[in-house]
């Protein structure tokens, strides 16, 4: 049994121009086959073999650095395809609530969001995450993952040059200016408030 890459969830032309289908035959066809790729090659023959992605994420982290970084970045990306829409997608009434409890409203989320993105230093991922009933911005570096960590992740963002450079070039906040207003997929989020467990990475077929 192997990891599968997941399904891209619309054309891989559907987010354009904010994200181009050059971007994604890199990002989701060469990056994230990649990360599937080396997690399987490193989990055949073993313990993980048949194990859950976020098993083996949380088994990895701080025992197995590579097997971390692969697995993590496999979660994370399934999760970001998912975290996005053509056409932004409306917020469960509880969602929108609970931004507005946290942030003021849905711009002020939105901006934080943006600029959170922008500032963080080199590769890593900005998160819209729930914890004991509360919504809050959270990063991660390099290939960090909330996937099995005390919070439940609602969307995230790749702020990864690889997730914006061909589109973009250096231009961070653009990326995030195109992707926050308009392609974030609240609907996603919401699905994930309602569970109230972390999102898990589709079972292989
Ligand atoms: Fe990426």
């Amino acid at each position: 049994m192997a990891f599968n890459l997941i399904d891209l969830p619309y054309a891989d032309d559907a987010l354009a121009p904010a994200i181009s289908a050059e971007t994604i035959s890199y990002h989701y066809g060469k990056h994230h086959q990649a990360y599937i790729d080396k997690t399987n090659n490193a989990v055949e023959g073993t313990a993980h073999a048949d194990a859950a992605l976020e098993a083996v994420i949380a088994d990895a982290r701080g025992s197995d650095q590579g097997l971390f970084n692969n697995s993590a970045q496999s979660w994370n990306h399934g999760f970001y395809w998912h975290s996005l829409a053509p056409s932004e997608t409306a917020p469960s009434d509880d969602l929108a609530a609970k931004i507005d409890e946290a942030f003021g409203s849905m711009d002020e989320l939105k901006s934080q969001l943006k600029s959170r993105g922008a500032g963080h230093f080199a590769s890593g991922w900005v998160w819209l995450a729930e914890k004991d009933g509360k919504l809050s911005i959270e990063e991660t570096h390099d290939g960090d993952t909330l996937a099995d960590k005390d919070f439940n992740p609602l969307l995230t963002i790749d702020v990864w040059e690889h997730a914006y450079y061909l589109d973009h070039q250096n231009a961070r906040p653009a990326y995030l200016d195109a992707v926050v207003d308009g392609k974030l997929n609240f609907a996603f989020a919401s699905e994930n408030l309602a569970r109230g467990t972390t999102w898990t990475y589709p079972a292989n077929a």
